[in-house]
């Protein structure tokens, strides 16, 4: 293996991370490798991004995707069972070992109903709710991510609770007020991703299942004092489009095991078959969103000075 080929082997690039003072670093060179790549210049852009509490397997999940890509979305792409998922870095423990945002290298390229030629580029966020970050760095990590893509994904474990509510809030807050600061308005799609989810019985696995789940939890009783009624406009106002997508559990050896090493084999049949539906459910028309500023959509160019603009919006 040459060094040159080890250079262009697809891997994550670290694109932003935050200084001692608290102040986002961007990786222009790493940033513009991925944006001005062949395949992705000049084509509009679909980001997804996947942002949340540290060892949620958020990191594990994205590998399906490349996966996805890679096979060229062709049915069957997830059957071979001793393939290993390899791609983002995840690994088992309680130890952060990714901060700031990180970029996969490569773009993918999908064709939309109109066959129109998209470049989808994968982003995994880090630092949310973790120990050495500060609630002030989280806020800002995750309303950067919200202000670059188009999908963002926000990986919750085993339930929508009130604090999750308000954490978004806080960090859809934060923003928004960067967003004012360059005149620019609403974010797009946000999917809560419920992972252990154990009430299947109450709600099933899927989006379905979950759009159900997350009415109820958006939901604004009468009896709800103004806090609860304020969390939830709040959030309803702030996207375009919210769903929701209950996951199983990936079973034990994936979880717990420190010698897994990522086997398909090793992974509850029943999460294999729901990550295909979420990720194919994502791609299908009514879901796929295109990145949009003020209503128009931009190509992988354009958003590298937006990227820039963002970033200073939170240098003060
Ligand atoms: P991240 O910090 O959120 O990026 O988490 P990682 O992707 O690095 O995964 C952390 C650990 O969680 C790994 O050992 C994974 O095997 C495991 N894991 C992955 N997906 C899930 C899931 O849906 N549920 C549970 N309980 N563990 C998971
Ligand atoms: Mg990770």
């Amino acid at each position: 293996m040459s060094f040159s080929y080890f250079l262009n082997t697809p891997r994550p690039l670290k694109i932003v991370e935050l200084d001692k003072n608290h102040k986002f670093i961007l990786n222009d060179k790493n940033l513009k490798s991925i944006l001005f790549h062949r395949k992705a210049r000049n084509k509009p852009v679909c980001i997804i991004s996947i942002a949340g509490a540290f060892r949620k397997g958020k990191s594990f999940l994205l590998n399906f995707f490349i996966r996805f890509f890679k096979n060229g979305g062709r049915e069957g792409w997830l059957e071979n069972e001793s393939d290993l998922l390899k791609g983002f870095h995840w690994r088992g423990g309680s130890d952060r070992d990714t901060t700031g945002i990180f970029m996969w290298s490569e773009p993918f390229l999908l064709r939309t109903v109109r066959n129109e030629e998209v470049a989808v580029l994968l982003m995994d966020t880090q630092g949310s709710f973790d120990s050495s970050t500060t609630m002030k760095d989280c806020a800002s990590l995750f309303a950067l991510s919200l202000m670059i893509s188009s999908m963002q994904i926000y990986n919750i474990s085993q339930n929508i609770q009130e604090d999750d509510l308000q954490n978004l809030q806080l960090f859809s807050d934060y923003g928004r007020l960067a967003l004012e600061s360059t005149s620019m308005t609403a974010f797009q799609t946000l999917i809560f991703l419920v992972r252990d989810w154990s009430y299947s019985y109450e709600y099933e696995y899927g989006f379905k299942g979950g759009f159900e789940f997350l009415m109820k939890r958006l939901n604004i009783s009468s009896s709800y004092d103004l806090e609860l009624k304020d969390t939830r406009n709040f959030i309803k106002n702030c996207f375009k489009d919210i769903k929701c997508f209950l996951m199983p559990h990936p079973g034990l050896k994936a979880s717990t095991n420190p010698y897994f090493e990522g086997r398909l084999n090793d992974i509850d049949p029943l999460f294999r078959i729901q990550v295909v539906n979420f990720i194919e459910g994502l791609f299908q028309e009514k879901l796929f969103q295109i990145k949009e500023i003020n209503g128009e959509q931009i190509t992988t160019t354009e958003l590298f000075e937006y990227f820039k603009i963002y970033c200073e919006a939170f240098q003060d």
